[in-house]
């Protein structure tokens, strides 16, 4: 048989059997409050990494040696509980098999299923929203939900980066929460809001969750809720660089495909660096 393409992510080579890291995509985007189109994010993240060489330099590693896996999609359905719920199951079965869960969304709703099955020490999220709406539009199960419900439900050891948009309520809520505004990280500097995020961690685990509208939307324009005033690709490179050692499940969200494909390129090559920083740092060793 010649060579077939599979459309899966470029370079997961490994069997799910032999595989340390597994790909799962959720396009779900149902609780869309603006424009819609995050549904398609996984299939443009997976797209653009076939635009990717597999050798990373940054690491020294080829991403063809790495052992990943991608599942493809989950097959959603309309209901958002019935996703979130979904996802848990998925992302429990995942860690029973003892693999590294990576989510591609889709909506930021799916994080909430994700982070009950991971039950991290600590959250750390970067967004440009607050995400700590107690309910929205009817449901708590929506993207403007879900940090709050991460508080309510996993953990309290919240850390929030880059966010500059919520009403007074959440800004309120969010002085509970390790919060550094976009502003922030523009003034400290991403590496000294670093250092003050791993020394709250310490020894615990952390899940780590990247809304794409984190970055500025006159960077990647590809959102389904664009804020300008962000944060830079840099910077959420050197976040991903410096918190996946630290990691037990990962994902990156919110990529609406309707650019010119930026937004899909930084996630694909985020990802790509989260899995490289990781095995660097873990698997490689083992
Ligand atoms: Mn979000
Ligand atoms: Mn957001």
């Amino acid at each position: 048989m010649p060579e077939v393409q599979s459309y899966r992510f470029a370079d997961a080579l490994a069997s799910y059997g032999d595989a340390r890291y597994v790909i799962l995509g959720v396009p779900f985007d149902n609780t869309t409050s603006y424009r819609p189109g995050t549904r398609l994010g996984p299939r443009a993240i997976r797209e653009v990494t076939y635009n990717f060489e597999p050798y990373v330099p940054a690491f020294d590693l080829d991403m063809d040696e790495v052992p990943v896996h991608d599942l493809g999609d989950l097959d959603v359905p309309v209901v958002p509980e019935a996703m979130v719920a979904q996802v848990e199951e998925a992302v429990g079965e995942l860690l029973r098999d003892g693999k590294f869960p990576l989510l591609l969304g889709g909506e930021h709703t799916l994080t909430i299923g994700a982070v009950r099955a991971v039950r991290p020490d600590w959250y750390v999220v970067l967004d440009a929203h607050l995400d700590l709406r107690a309910e929205y539009r009817g449901t708590r199960f929506n993207h403007g939900c879900t940090n709050r419900i991460v508080y309510e439900e996993t953990t309290q050891q919240i850390a929030i980066i880059g966010a500059r948009s919520g009403d007074r309520e959440q800004y309120r809520f969010a002085r509970d929460l390790l919060f550094f505004s976009a502003d922030e990280v523009r003034r400290l500097g991403i590496h000294e809001v670093l250092d003050e995020v791993v020394a709250a961690i310490g020894p615990g685990s952390v899940y780590l969750s990247i809304d794409a509208d984190a970055i500025d939307c006159c960077l990647t324009p590809g959102l389904g809720t664009p804020e300008p005033f962000g944060l830079t690709h840099y910077d959420v490179r050197s976040v991903v660089e410096r918190l996946a050692p630290l990691s037990i499940g990962f994902d990156y969200v919110e990529v609406c495909p309707i650019d010119h494909g930026q937004t899909a390129a930084v996630a694909a090559e985020v990802v790509r660096l989260f899995v490289a920083a990781h095995w660097a740092s873990h698997g490689r060793r083992a």
